[in-house]
């Protein structure tokens, strides 16, 4: 602890003893038992009495301080007429008074200390807080959002596994770090700021301090929820302190870790905070102030990517995202392997069988499960942590996830599986769907259990209506091939059935695509972005009888597609089996898996290729 700090320290006990000493007077000036007059009496015939202050209706006393135990200091009677009293009084060599000189005292101090302990206080912090940014009453706001600076950091690519599409895309940052003349030399665009998205736990600040490490340079971390509690400004100078420092130590790595807890959308939420939006505009400001040449990569972490301005993936910003996903299984095999090198395993053990207990779990619930696996060992006496160790390791960290869905029964796996084979099916069939890269049943966040992810193969501004209906065929891919394969739908496909009737809606009111109904928009109030759900609009400038049509027509296109999907699925079901199967196996397939198995499923079927 420096002076200044133990010097505050002593000035903060002082004014606290003086508090409570005010604090005790003040009190025993209030406390004034009353009591009748003719134990006041009483008290003056024993020579008891001190001091009496007399008013028009009441008389306030002091008894002197050798008084009788348990009675009161102080007292106070109703003044009754007793033209005695006075000669009493005399006699007994009491003061009198108007009031008790003593409490008139004790009344100024209770009132004029207190105030002129604040006025101290008051004074005392704003000098400190004169001193400017870096001394006094601003440590208490800086110490909350600390830039970390890290020499050398030991941890390498290696450490890092299970999310090697990321580190594929990071190579190229490490490169430069390594050697930033090269990179400008050649004049290649060089990197500014890279965002790492992902669920928790993925390994986003792992890897991130895995490049510094790898790169040999600086890094500087700050914590994006840190920022949320401070002062107006503290941030927004943190901001520059950051840049300047790392500046200085280029070529070096600047970390944001929970961008995402600074990087709201301004303006978002109930209240806007000020303090957020500051720091957030200072952040936008020296992104783009600073030159990439200097060797400062900025990398940011967020596991909300959607909450994020704008502003911040704008180019020259936050231009290049990087995926870190939820591993596979051969991923969460070697992320186990990792942390299993510094521990004695028992021969027998299968982290193969581990991984494959473990779908849906990131980096850091493993890491987790050989840790447990390792107390329960010891707690055991044993001197190896054995299969089962890690099997109710398993089961506790399951536990410790509070079931949020992660992890699949064996039934949940088969059914969610079919269910994407389904949807992966019908765009890969019909024409107008957007190509299909890739199928997976490792759960993403709490809603989706699986998820087919299909990108278009360029940016589209207008559909046409044979688009969009081979749109709503793909979403109801995933729950015919449920009703065919299980006999039954599940809730899983509510989703899909929601958006399908969202663009079937849409293309009945909106567009004109009904030919009941006509080439008429229904709804004028829109929203101007494509294909998104809309504001519930209040009033609805149509008669009931529309209402129903437009009902009845939604229910027509939907049907029509329906039907289009099951002959499609009934007819590809070996397929659907199969790719199914393969799907619950591998967890992940490709497009191209896929196609594959469809090319040979049509010729064993007979049907002609599409
Ligand atoms: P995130 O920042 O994405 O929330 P972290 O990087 O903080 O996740 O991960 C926490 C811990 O979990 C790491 O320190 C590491 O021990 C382990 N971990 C997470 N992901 C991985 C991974 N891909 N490979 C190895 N270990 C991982
Ligand atoms: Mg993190
Ligand atoms: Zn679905």
């Amino acid at each position: 602890m420096d002076k200044k700090a133990r010097l505050s320290i002593w000035y903060f006990i002082i004014v606290f003893w003086i508090l409570i000493m005010v604090q005790e007077l003040y009190v025993a000036s209030q406390h004034m038992d009353e009591v009748p007059y003719s134990q006041f009496k009483q008290w003056l015939i024993d020579d008891q009495v001190d001091e009496v202050a007399i008013t028009e209706t009441i008389i306030n006393g002091k008894l002197k301080p050798d008084r009788v135990d348990g009675d009161p200091q102080w007292f106070k009677t109703i003044r009754v007429d007793d033209p005695g009293l006075v000669k009493l009084l005399e006699e007994k060599k009491v003061e009198y008074a108007g009031v008790i000189l003593s409490t008139l005292w004790r009344d100024v101090a209770s009132w004029v200390i207190p105030i002129l302990i604040f006025a101290g206080v008051w004074f005392f912090l704003l000098r400190k807080m004169g001193q400017g940014a870096g001394g006094g009453f601003m440590r208490i706001g800086q110490s909350k959002a600390k830039i970390y600076m890290e020499q050398e950091i030991k941890v390498k690519m290696g450490d890092v596994a299970g999310v090697d599409e990321a580190k594929e895309e990071l190579v190229e940052v490490i490169e430069f770090l390594k050697t930033p003349e090269k990179f400008t030399r050649i004049g290649g665009r060089i990197p500014k700021g890279v965002l790492l998205i992902g669920p928790p736990g993925t390994g986003k600040t792992l890897l991130a301090r895995a490049i510094a490490g790898e790169a040999g340079v600086p890094f500087f971390s700050i914590s994006g929820s840190e920022f949320v509690e401070m002062f107006v400004g503290v941030g927004a100078a943190r901001v520059r302190d950051l840049f300047e420092q790392a500046k200085v130590k280029a070529p070096c790595i600047i970390f944001i870790d929970e961008l995402d807890a600074l990087g709201k959308a301004r303006g978002a939420g109930p209240m806007a905070h000020e303090e957020r939006e500051q720091t957030l505009n200072q952040l936008l400001v020296e992104m783009d102030g600073f030159d990439p040449t200097v060797g400062v990569i900025i990398l940011a972490a967020t596991n909300r990517p959607e909450i994020l301005d704008a502003a911040l993936m704008r180019a020259g910003r936050f231009d290049r995202q990087v995926l870190v996903d939820r591993p596979d299984r051969p991923g969460r095999e070697a992320i186990l392997k990792i942390h299993a090198k510094n521990i004695q395993m028992a021969p027998e053990v299968s982290l193969e069988k581990i991984a494959a207990m473990t779908t849906g779990m990131a980096g850091a619930e493993l890491a987790n499960i050989i840790n447990e696996g390792a107390l329960l060992a010891v707690r055991r006496d044993r001197e190896t942590v054995e299969q089962k160790d890690l099997e109710e390791a398993v089961e506790r960290v399951v536990a410790g996830l509070e079931k949020k869905n992660r992890v699949l029964s064996e039934g949940e796996r088969k059914r969610v599986a079919h269910h994407e084979v389904g949807h992966a099916l019908v765009a890969l069939s019909i024409s107008g769907a957007d190509p299909v890269q890739k199928i997976s049943i490792i759960p993403r966040g709490i809603a989706a259990l699986g998820y087919t992810l299909q990108l278009p193969t360029q940016d589209r501004y207008l559909l046409t209506r044979s688009e969009l209906e081979s749109k709503i065929a793909v979403l109801l891919g995933g729950r015919i091939a449920e009703e065919l394969v299980f006999g039954e739908a599940s809730t899983g496909a509510a989703d899909d059935l929601q958006k399908a009737t969202n663009i079937a809606q849409r293309m009945v009111k909106d567009y004109g695509m009904s030919d009941v109904l006509g080439t008429v928009a229904l709804d004028n109030e829109r929203q101007a972005s494509f294909l998104q759900t809309k504001e519930p609009s209040y009033g609805t400038q149509y008669s009931e009888e529309t209402a129903r049509e437009i009902d009845q027509e939604v229910r027509r296109l939907i049907d029509a597609q329906a039907t289009l999907v099951k002959e499609l699925l009934t007819k590809l079901s070996p397929v659907l089996l199969e790719a199914a199967e393969k799907l619950m196996e591998e967890e992940v397939m490709t497009g191209d898996d896929l196609r594959a198995l469809m090319d040979g499923g049509k010729e064993k079927a007979g049907l002609q290729t599409a």
